[in-house]
């Protein structure tokens, strides 16, 4: 079936009399008759639920959905994007290993990364997206376990390089793994590009409507871990899982599984059945909202860029973007996206004012949601970072990032009009 069919209908598919919609199994528990055949459960041999911190239908069917939209072997959803990263990080890195990520990255896995990851024993060798192979092949070694991007980069705007990336990661045998939060399966596939590891805060455009906080790891099952001497913990036994070799017992589905039985198991980061409900119904209109969203977003930027109190706008849809050569190279042309930024001229005390003045467009801490919204990144998400990490992040203290929605775009235009005249 075709994107669309699957963001609709993908997944969950009922047999005869039954439910329609995707139900909510409500339960943390699944009953069996006898205690072989929840052995078998346990041995992976039947591929029921036992408990719903390891698994449950509602969220085995969002996973579905989600796999098949970005093309990959198998999902794994958990209690938010924050956790899809650490999970996805930890299935491959133990103290002593390494990361090489671009610098351009959303504040909250910057911090991960480089506070609580490092402070584990897990180093982040960040990078500058525009630094050439050779200096992006210096910093790898035989403790490097991931190359860490975002299709887009969140607030700096920068599409992510996915030719020289993959590249680098084929050639040394790491894994990719790509962040598509902002850019989602409909606008952008990593899949395609050379990722084999897809990334989702699904709190943004999947759900869409800003009801649940939510994460996914899509398992692309396209990096060949056999005897691969970098990631022995997918070819020997994992004792802690009586002894399975996850390459040997999962196939191209060994990334996923481990994630799941081992620390979806161990660290208990499980997305709720009621959140995976919600969300799975968000994404039945992903495609019509991601087009919708491109649309009012082009025209918002088109009228910032002829603003006289404007001094930059960044949208990648733009032909004037840094990233617009790139974004048509990689995005599948179903447009490019609600999110931009934008400098407003005078400082810090002038893009404070415009927020103020916002009537339709609130200032919230969130961004890819159907209400159009605004955020001030050096005094908010970015904060913690140093005045030189926001340099390096593209953050200048007069710029606002725009999360254009899927109101009526004429409304949206007026209201930031209004208010940089005010
Ligand atoms: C919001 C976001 C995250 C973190 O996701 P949460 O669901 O808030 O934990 C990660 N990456 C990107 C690009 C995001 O926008």
């Amino acid at each position: 079936m075709k994107i669309d069919t699957n963001c609709v209908q993908g997944g969950y598919s009922p047999k005869n009399g039954e439910a329609r919609v995707l139900p909510i199994y409500q339960s943390t528990t699944f009953a069996y008759d006898t205690p072989e055949q929840l052995a078998d459960v346990f041995d992976l041999k039947d591929p029921g639920f036992m408990y719903t911190r390891l698994g449950n239908p509602t969220v085995n069917y969002f996973e579905d959905k989600i796999a098949l939209l970005e093309g990959g072997v198998g999902a794994l959803a958990t209690s938010s994007g924050q956790a899809a990263a650490l999970l996805a990080i930890l299935n491959v890195c133990n103290a002593g290993d390494n990361i090489v990520a671009v610098n351009k990255i959303y504040g909250g896995t910057f911090n991960l990364l480089n506070v609580t990851l490092r402070r584990s024993g897990i180093e982040t060798r960040f990078v500058d997206p525009d630094a050439d192979a050779d200096e992006i092949e210096k910093l790898i070694d035989d403790k490097t376990k991931v190359i860490f991007g975002e299709t887009v980069a969140n607030p700096a705007m920068t599409i992510f390089d996915f030719d020289k990336f993959s590249a680098i990661a084929k050639k040394y045998g790491i894994l990719l793994y790509v962040d598509n939060t902002l850019a989602t399966p409909i606008l952008c596939r990593p899949l395609e590009l050379g990722a084999n590891v897809v990334l989702h805060s699904t709190t943004k455009y999947i759900d869409g409507h800003a009801c649940c906080v939510g994460g996914i790891i899509v398992d692309g099952g396209n990096f060949d871990f056999v005897g691969n001497p970098r990631y022995p913990m997918f070819n020997e036994p994992d004792a802690s899982y009586h002894g399975m070799v996850y390459t040997r017992d999962c196939g191209n589905k060994a990334f996923v599984v481990k994630a799941r039985v081992q620390l979806l198991r161990d660290l208990g980061t499980t997305m709720s059945p009621f959140n995976a409900f919600l969300t799975n119904m968000g994404a039945e209109t992903l495609h019509l909202r991601m087009e919708k969203h491109s649309a009012n977003a082009l025209a918002v930027a088109k009228a910032l860029v002829s603003n006289p109190k404007i001094e930059e706008v960044r949208y990648n849809g733009l032909e004037s973007d840094p990233s617009y050569e790139r974004s048509c190279k990689y995005y599948l042309g179903r447009g490019f996206g609600g999110m931009m930024t934008f400098c407003v001229k005078g400082g810090r005390e002038a893009a404070n004012k415009v927020m103020k003045n916002l009537k339709l467009a609130k200032i919230v801490t969130h961004v890819a949601d159907a209400r159009t919204c605004v955020l001030h990144p050096a005094s908010t998400t970015h904060r913690q970072l140093t005045d030189e990490q926001l340099v390096a992040c593209g953050i200048k203290d007069n710029l606002i990032r725009l999360s254009v929605g899927i109101e009526d775009a004429e409304d949206i235009i007026a209201d930031l009009e209004q208010a940089l005249n005010a």
